[in-house]
C-alpha cells in the first residue's frame, strides 16, 4: 500500500526501534510512548483497520496473539499486567490507518479510557 507509514515502517522504509520480526509480523516501539514499555504490532501485509480483520490470514492474526505474552514475559510486565488496546475509526481514537495493536505496560494504566 503505498503511502502507509507502517507499510513503509515493515519494508524498513522508515526506521523504527524493532522489538520483535518475523516474516508476516513486526513489533516496534511507538515513537511517542504513554507508558514505560509500550509497542505497537502489526501485520506486515496491509489490512486497514479491524474492520478488515476479515482480510488477514488467521495464521497471522494467530502468531499476532500469541507474540503479544511472550513480548510482555520478555519485558518483565507479564506479573503486574499490561494492556492490549485496538483503536479502530476515527471514534476509536485511530491515527494511522494499517491495523496495530498498542501493547501498553510498566505502570499502573488508569480506566476507563478518556
Ligand atoms: P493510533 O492512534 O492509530 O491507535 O496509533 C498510532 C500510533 O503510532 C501512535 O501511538 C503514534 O505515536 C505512533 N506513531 C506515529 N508515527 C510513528 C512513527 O513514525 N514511528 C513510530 N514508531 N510510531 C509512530
Ligand atoms: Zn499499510
Amino acid at each position: 500500500m503505498e503511502n502507509c507509514l507502517f507499510c513503509k515502517i515493515a519494508s524498513g522504509e522508515i526506521q523504527s526501534k524493532k522489538e520483535f520480526e518475523s516474516e508476516n509480523i513486526l513489533v516496534f516501539h511507538d515513537i511517542t510512548p504513554q507508558a514505560p514499555f509500550h509497542v505497537l504490532i502489526i501485520p506486515k501485509v496491509h489490512i486497514s483497520s479491524m474492520n478488515q480483520i476479515g482480510d488477514l490470514d488467521p495464521k497471522i492474526l494467530t502468531e499476532i496473539f500469541q507474540t503479544i505474552p511472550k513480548i510482555a514475559e520478555q519485558n518483565g510486565i507479564s506479573e503486574k499486567g499490561y494492556r492490549l488496546v485496538n483503536n479502530c475509526g476515527s471514534f476509536g481514537g485511530q491515527t494511522v490507518n494499517h491495523i496495530h495493536f498498542h501493547l501498553l505496560g510498566g505502570r499502573h494504566l488508569k480506566w476507563p479510557p478518556g
